[in-house]
Order: structure tokens, then sequence, then C-alpha cells
């Protein structure tokens, strides 16, 4: 199962509560969407090897930072030093916000990006990561109704009952692939819709 929560920052990481699901499960590993821009070189070199770190926009003022970024905009982001030294090549728009241009430069460089189905229909055909198919989202404040804190104890069973754990850069994949068929040009691209009996 994968694990991922948005906006972790310096003053805003909840690693208390990410300690404890690693003690109720030592093989816990999680993913959170990081604000690079808020965050020391000493606050980043202390988290955990088993926090993956993602770029979630530079600092994430409001969830529209990048619905307008250019292409220019986009590559001095991901040449931020910051960023080259202590991130890895995964990046979530805040509130899924996205430009066209930020994915074709996450695309030109090989990054994968954390995306809705909703927008299949204008993504370019890049490495995808999905949490929508079957896995865990939310947030490290208490934000969206899925905040550690507040979804706390039905986080605590899916981490104890969870019996492996992946990065969303080990689960992030070309999509379309030949499996998704039909699934980029559906409405919201719903998956596994275009397979069902009832729809030909
Ligand atoms: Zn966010």
């Amino acid at each position: 199962m994968i694990f991922d929560w948005d906006d972790l920052h310096e003053t805003n990481h909840r690693l208390d509560l990410l300690g404890q699901l690693r003690e109720a499960n030592p093989a816990f590993r999680c993913t959170v969407f990081a604000v690079p821009g808020c965050g020391s070189d000493s606050f980043w070199e202390s988290l955990p090897d088993w926090v993956e770190r993602a770029v979630h926009g530079w600092v994430h003022p409001d969830p529209y930072e990048c619905v307008n970024w250019t292409r220019q905009d986009m590559e001095r982001l991901l040449d931020e030093p910051v960023i080259q030294k202590h991130f890895g090549c995964g990046f979530k728009a805040p509130g899924w916000q996205i430009s066209d241009d930020c994915y074709q430069v996450l695309l030109e460089r090989g990054w994968w990006v954390a995306d809705q189905h909703l927008e299949d229909g204008r993504r370019p055909p890049m490495r995808v990561y999905f949490y929508e198919d079957g896995n865990w989202h939310g947030h490290i404040q208490n934000v969206c109704r899925n905040g550690i804190e507040e979804t706390w104890g039905e986080l605590v069973k899916a981490v104890e009952g969870a019996e492996d754990f992946r990065f969303c850069s080990e689960a992030a994949r070309f999509y379309p692939d030949s499996d998704d068929s039909g699934a980029g040009t559906l409405p919201f691209g719903v998956p596994g819709l275009s397979r069902s009996p009832d729809v030909s």
C-alpha cells in the first residue's frame, strides 16, 4: 500500500505522528509532497530515509501557485539547489492545479507527476502516480478532512494491516499504456470503466 501526504515543511511536519506509524509497523514508508521553499537544509537532511520527498510547489501560498506557470517558471523550480539536493524527481502541484507547461517540463526532464484522472484528457503521456487507484492520500495538517490527526484511528489500522509499503515513485507508471485503452477519453477517466461488460 502507498501512503502520501501533502504540505510537509519545516513548521508543518507531524514527524511525531509519522514516527508513531513507523512504530506501529516497522515496514512503514511514505511519500510526502513537501514545500521546498519552506525548509532549511538542516531540516530536509533530518528527515528519515523512510520518508520520500517529492516537490509540491515552491512556497505554496495558496492552491493556485502553479496554475499559470510558464516553462521558465517550472525550469527555474526544478533547478533550485534545495530541490536538486534534497528531493526526488516527483512533482505535485498545489491544489492539483497544474499548467500545461509544467507537464511539458516534467516530461522533458523525466520526472513523474502525482495527478488526478480528471486531467487524463490534457496530460501528455508520461509517468504518473494516481492515489485514486486504491491508495491513501491526505494532508500533514488537518484540512480537507484527511489530515493525519483527524484520520488517525483509521490510519493506524491501515498501516498496521498493510502487508507492504511502496513510495509513490515506485508506483508511478507510464500512463496511458496499452492496459489503459480508452480510459483517457472517458469524461473523468474512471479506471476500469472501459473494461466493464456493461460498457462496450
Ligand atoms: Zn498543498
